[in-house]
């Protein structure tokens, strides 16, 4: 199997943007034993797109584009696929009301628009977004397979680890096995650096993505079954483990704010939150997690030294 990484976006042709999504894709889809032949970049244009996606249908099995899934009009990658492919774009309800649950949650308004990234190529397999509106979605037709991401690496990468991987299993003779280890307080290149021989091995791979405020280790390897899988990993985990300390938070435990969030309800304690200069990112964080009012309880963001004195009780001396 082979494929072409094509990433939609004018901003990449300007340059203004580092393309992280293709160097994400190619690493995942060498554990595939998916061969990418092509990495190509167009811009926010119809025709050109449309080109560009007809190129690489007549030369990979595989396309996965990745940009252009959101609601407004420079957001063509759908209606352009679905053009090129011959197939209607229809109204996916499911993740309707995910996008509508979603606005709701964050208190934005739904506008029509937005029903737009709703619609996807009849007969696709759906990847929901959890850190977004715009679901992803696979199409295969006449042989070929398409795979459209949303661009923000914030929304692919959990959508290519929690659904992608899975779904690219079946292209796959083996069975491929991932792990996540959450690493706190260490930044990407000092991990990297005591983690490079692992992370230069094949199987399994050890491949760090940088997240807002922490690290994710993916842990992948393949085998005939999945227990042998799990036991190629298993000693890599704990050298990880070994070498990198307590700034290993949890393996397979969600990111930070999840894994705290359920800590707190497996220990039965409460968190409120007291911030200045932060300004309620922490509360924020952890709120996003579902299910946190059972442990959360209160958040203040502080700025005047009466609220801080009076409310939070800082001492003097502190403030
Ligand atoms: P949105 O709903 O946010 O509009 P989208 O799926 O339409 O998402 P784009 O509008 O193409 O995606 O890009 C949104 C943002 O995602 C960009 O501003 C950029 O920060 C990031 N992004 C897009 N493509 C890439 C890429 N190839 N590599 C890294 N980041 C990217
Ligand atoms: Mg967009």
């Amino acid at each position: 199997m082979n494929a072409e990484i094509l990433t939609v976006g004018t901003e990449l042709l300007l340059g203004d943007i580092l393309n992280s999504n293709s160097q994400f894709l190619s690493r995942e889809l060498a554990v595939y034993g998916i061969d990418t032949l092509y990495q190509s970049t167009v811009g926010d244009n119809h025709d050109r797109l449309r080109a560009a996606v007809e190129l690489a249908l007549s030369r990979c099995d595989m396309v996965i584009l990745t940009g252009g899934l959101g609601p407004t009009e420079d957001d063509l990658t759908r209606e352009t696929v679905a053009e090129a492919l011959e197939l209607p774009l229809v109204l996916d309800e499911e993740s309707e009301t995910r996008i509508q649950e979603y606005f709701k949650a964050t208190g934005k308004e739904f506008t029509e628009n937005n029903r737009k990234q709703a619609m996807l190529p009849e007969g696709c397999t759906v990847f929901k977004n959890d850190h977004g509106t715009a679901p992803g979605c696979a199409v295969e037709k006449d042989g070929k397979c398409v795979i459209l991401l949303p661009g923000p690496p914030k929304e692919l990468v959990p959508m290519f680890v929690d659904s992608v991987a899975p779904y690219l299993q079946r292209f796959s003779g083996e069975t491929i096995r991932s792990h996540t280890v959450g690493v706190f307080g260490i930044p990407e290149a000092a991990i990297d650096e005591r983690l490079h021989d692992l992370t230069e091995a094949a199987n399994p791979t050890v491949a760090p993505y940088a997240k807002y405020g922490e690290v994710l280790l993916r842990v992948t390897a393949k085998a005939a079954t999945a227990e042998e899988a799990d036991a190629l990993c298993e000693p890599v985990i704990a050298e990880i483990r070994a070498r990198l300390g307590a700034a290993v938070y949890g393996v397979d435990t969600g990111g930070l704010a999840v894994t705290t969030v359920n800590l707190l309800k497996k220990n039965e304690k409460k968190i409120a939150t007291a911030e200045s200069c932060t300004a309620g990112m922490l509360s924020e964080k952890l709120t996003e997690v579902p299910g946190v009012s059972q442990v959360f309880e209160c958040g203040i963001a502080a700025y005047s030294p009466e609220i801080k004195r009076q409310v939070l009780g800082v001492p003097e001396a502190v403030l």
